[in-house]
C-alpha cells in the first residue's frame, strides 16, 4: 500500500507473493524457451456412441523449483506477460503430434481440443500462426478443437468473428468455453458459428443443486440445440450430475467421473482399453 508521499511500504507476505510471481514468469520463460512443459489430456465422453471421441489438453507445470504450480495460479501470469501466446503455439504442436501419434497406433480419436486465452486474438500473425503449426504437422485439420471464452469476443469481436470464418472453411471446429460464467450474453454467442457450447462446471453443479439453475441449464440446452450446437457439461462428478446432464440432451460429458486429466501416455493407454475392449 502506498502512502502520501507514493512511498510503497510492503508486508513480508506481500513481497513473498510478489517473489513468488516473478519466480512462476521467470519458469514459464524457461518452459516456453525449451519446450519442456507437460501436456495432460481430460477424455471427454461422446453420449450417443459410449465411446471417448474427445479430449481437451490443459497445461501443466509439475517438476519446477516451487513444485507443482496449478493453472489457476500460472494461466493468468502466462497471460499477464503475454507469454501465453507464445506457449499457446508450442501447445498446438505438442497436440498435434500427439493426434499423428495415435493416428500411427490406430487409435480413434475424433478431435482434440485446445484452449485458446483471449490475448490470443490481439496477435496479427494469428490465423497463420495456427495454419502454419498444423500444416507442420500434416495433421487434418478437422482434428482440432480450438475452445475460448466470450471475453476474446468482448475484447476483439471483429478479430474473432474474422478468425471463426476462416477456422471454419479450414473445418477446424470452435468451442465456446466456460458458458455460465459471469455474464453470457446470449445474443452475441447465438450469432457466432459456435460447433460446440461448454456449459461450466459451477452451472453444472449448481443444477443440482437448486431448481432453478436445473431449469435455466435445461432451457439454455434446447436452445443451443434448437440451433444447431452441440451441448458439453463440464464438472461431472456425481451420478446424480450426470443423470441431469443426459436428461437435458447434452451431446458431451467431461468430469472426474468419467476421467481426469491425465499424462499423453496415460491418455494413449486409456483410449486404447475403451476403445477395444
Ligand atoms: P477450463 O478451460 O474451464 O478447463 C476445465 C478445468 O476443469 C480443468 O482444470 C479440468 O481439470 C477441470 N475439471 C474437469 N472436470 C472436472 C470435474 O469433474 N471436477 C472438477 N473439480 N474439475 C474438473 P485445470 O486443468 O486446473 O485448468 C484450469 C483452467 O486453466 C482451465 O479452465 C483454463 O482456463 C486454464 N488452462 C489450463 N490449461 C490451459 C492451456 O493449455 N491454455 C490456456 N489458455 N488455458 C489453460
Ligand atoms: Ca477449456
Ligand atoms: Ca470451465
Ligand atoms: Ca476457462
Amino acid at each position: 500500500s502506498a502512502n502520501k508521499d507514493g512511498i510503497c511500504y510492503c508486508d513480508q507476505k506481500m513481497l513473498d507473493e510478489i517473489q513468488r510471481k516473478h519466480q512462476i514468469v521467470e519458469i514459464l520463460k524457461e518452459v516456453c524457451a525449451n519446450n519442456s512443459f507437460e501436456l495432460y489430456y481430460q477424455p471427454i465422453l461422446d453420449v450417443s456412441t459410449g465411446r471417448y471421441l474427445f479430449a481437451e489438453s490443459l497445461m501443466r507445470l509439475n517438476h519446477t523449483p516451487l513444485g507443482p504450480i496449478y493453472p489457476s495460479e500460472f494461466i493468468p501470469l502466462a497471460e499477464e506477460s503475454g507469454l501465453i501466446v507464445e506457449l499457446t503455439y508450442h501447445i498446438l504442436d505438442k497436440v498435434c503430434k500427439f493426434i499423428n501419434r495415435l493416428a500411427e497406433q490406430h487409435i480413434d480419436i475424433e478431435r482434440i481440443h485446445v484452449n485458446f486465452s483471449a490475448i490470443q486474438f490481439s496477435q496479427p500473425d494469428l490465423i497463420e500462426r495456427v495454419c502454419e503449426t498444423i500444416q507442420r504437422n500434416g495433421t487434418p485439420y478437422s482434428k482440432i478443437k480450438i475452445e475460448f471464452t466470450e471475453s476474446a469476443i468482448a475484447d476483439n469481436p471483429q478479430v474473432v468473428s474474422h478468425f471463426v470464418d476462416e477456422m471454419h472453411q479450414l473445418g477446424i471446429r470452435l468451442g465456446l468455453d466456460d458458458f455460465g460464467v459471469g455474464y453470457s450474453n446470449l445474443d452475441t454467442v447465438v450469432h457466432i458459428p459456435f460447433d460446440t457450447i461448454k456449459l461450466d462446471k459451477s452451472l453444472v453443479w449448481s443444477a443440482t443443486e437448486q431448481e432453478k439453475s436445473a431449469i435455466m441449464v435445461r432451457n439454455i440446452t434446447n436452445t443451443f440445440l434448437e440451433l444447431g450446437m452441440k451441448v458439453l457439461a463440464e464438472g461431472v462428478e456425481t451420478p446424480e450430475q450426470d443423470a441431469f446432464v443426459r436428461d437435458c440432451g447434452i451431446h458431451m460429458i467431461q468430469g472426474y467421473l468419467y476421467a481426469r486429466p491425465i499424462t499423453a501416455d496415460e491418455t494413449e493407454e486409456f483410449l486404447r482399453s475403451s476403445s477395444c475392449p
